[in-house]
């Protein structure tokens, strides 16, 4: 009689179900393993010959066979080889699996029987409970991750030889109840607490909006100008996630391999990638088709510090996440689109040598080696950026104009933060997508103002579009519904045309 049973695999960030049938037949003793199985799948054999003899089972004594449906996708990873191995014991035992026959059984074998881990298990069962099945079974260590996928069974099995038993009805199982995820923030360093209780009040603002409106930012200025902290300051004051959100996060990290707690993380990623970075490393794919850091950061900051030093061809592909907030993956023939909603936060030296308008060096730079600093930023990416501010190196870092405990500065931001995005509920990004769309969030003045302003300076649609969404959310974090004239002059302080180093 042939087994089926129910099983998945990975592609990239995806999981898909695979159904594994197994038949035995009379002939000499063999094993084949049909099916588009990857190097690791096909390596399965091994495993699970050994897992089935270490675990006192027995090996059908002739011809076995193997099929994995659909044979059409590659199957990638040993997350299969339970499903193997329990079917190869099905077929030699004719057993009838009767309404656990349903289970969809994930795990990788360890020569001794023992279940492993599977990479992307979320992403496993996130795709099979789409196709409606309830019932899992997966590794102990990993039963905690696989029951965050809602509406879904999961029991934990620590050996082939429990899951063949509670198949054939002998034994139980655990069921892992999922836990509910525990409210968290990123908690600040306390650099963090005394960097931002000495920035100037216009940093402090900028962190705020930023973090609330998950505006787009660049920030120059000389090396010891507080660049990265600031930037850090805004990941660290980023609202939580909300558990939908969350999930998706958990999905894409566990398909990469970069799950570390089997909790649902409500914090926002925080990436930053350093500049030498590969395209496939940043954008993703590849032969590994793994996700780049544009989709690891999705939901989150994607914070690129020394921005022009990123190679042209990479920053101009990133024009597509800011803009559309996903990123297109080219695989063989075929092109699949994976999130890449991120906030991204750019530091950059105002020019090559790195001390153009500092007070403590001087610059070496000629002018047409700061020219060609600065023009290694395409004009649509800077047109894609909501928020530019130039930072200068404090006299003394540690003798600013504090104005209180800094414990209470940082709470004041995160509450600051917090309402502002709580009045922006709805979007998740805080940016217009039509001039029409920007122009209903400001009052009739503000508009009026946005569109003098724009044509003296010569601002683009999309820059118009990106300054009354910063004005928006600034009419936000003072408790107004639409931005008035003062928003507007506000939001346009914060614009590239302002400032002289890219301008
Ligand atoms: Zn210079």
């Amino acid at each position: 009689m042939i087994q089926r049973i129910c099983s998945g695999s990975l592609d990239g960030i995806d999981g898909f179900e695979v159904v594994v049938e197994v038949d035995a037949g009379r002939g000499l003793p063999s094993f084949q393993l049909v099916g588009l199985p990857s190097t690791a799948v096909r390596e399965s054999r091994e495993r699970v010959l050994s897992a089935l003899r270490n675990s006192g089972l027995a090996w059908p004594k002739g011809r076995v066979v193997v099929n994995l449906t659909p044979a059409d996708v590659e199957k990638r990873g040993p997350s299969v080889d339970l499903a193997i191995a329990v079917g190869v014991c099905g077929v030699t035992e004719r057993a009838e699996p009767g309404a656990r026959g349903d289970a969809v059984l994930l795990g990788e074998l360890s020569l001794d029987g023992a279940l492993r881990p599977v990479r992307g298990l979320l992403a496993i069962v996130t795709a099979a409970a789409a196709t409606g099945r309830r019932l899992f079974v997966v590794p102990l260590g990993q039963a905690r991750e696989a029951a965050l996928v809602p509406e879904v069974t999961i029991l934990a099995a620590s050996t082939l030889a429990d899951v063949v038993r509670w198949r054939a009805g002998r034994g139980c199982l655990e069921t892992i109840v999922p836990a509910s995820p525990a409210p968290c923030r990123r908690e600040p360093s306390p650099s963090l607490l005394a960097f931002l209780a000495h920035a100037p009040a216009r940093a402090r603002r900028l962190a705020v909006l930023a973090a609330a409106g998950r505006h787009d930012l660049l920030l120059v200025g000389p090396p010891g100008s507080g660049k990265t902290q600031l930037s850090r300051v805004v990941g660290t004051l980023q609202p939580a996630l909300a558990a939908p959100e969350a999930l998706e996060v958990a999905r894409i990290h566990g398909a990469a391999g970069l799950l570390s707690s089997p909790e649902l993380d409500l914090r926002r990623p925080f990436r930053s990638p350093h500049h030498t970075a590969t395209r496939a490393g940043l954008l993703g794919g590849g032969a590994s088709l793994r996700p780049g850091e544009v989709t690891l950061a999705h939901h989150g900051i994607l914070f690129l510090d020394e921005l022009s030093e990123f190679s042209p061809g990479v920053l101009d592909a990133l024009r597509e996440p800011l803009e559309e907030g996903r990123i297109a993956v080219v695989r063989g023939a075929g092109v699949r689109f994976w999130p890449a909603n991120v906030q991204l936060l750019a530091a950059m030296n105002p020019c090559r040598c790195g001390w153009h308008g500092s007070r403590r060096r001087e610059c070496r730079c000629s002018e047409r080696l700061r020219l060609a600093h600065r023009s290694r930023l395409s004009g649509p990416l800077l047109d894609r950026i909501d928020l530019f501010a130039e930072l200068e190196e404090p006299e003394d870092p540690l003798r600013g104009d504090v104005i209180g405990d800094p414990g209470r500065i940082w709470e004041l931001a995160v509450a600051d933060a917090e309402a502002g995005h709580a009045r922006l509920a709805g979007r998740s990004r805080a940016r217009p997508t039509s001039l029409a769309e920007a122009r209903r969030s400001l009052d009739a003045s503000a508009a009026a103002l946005l569109e003098t302003a724009g044509a003296s300076l010569g601002m683009t649609v999309r820059s118009s579009m990106r300054c009354a969404g910063v004005a928006r959310t600034l009419a936000a974090l003072g408790g107004r519904t639409r931005a008035n004239r003062d928003d507007v002059v506000e939001a346009l302080s914060f614009r590239r045309e302002q400032l002289a180093v890219l301008a």
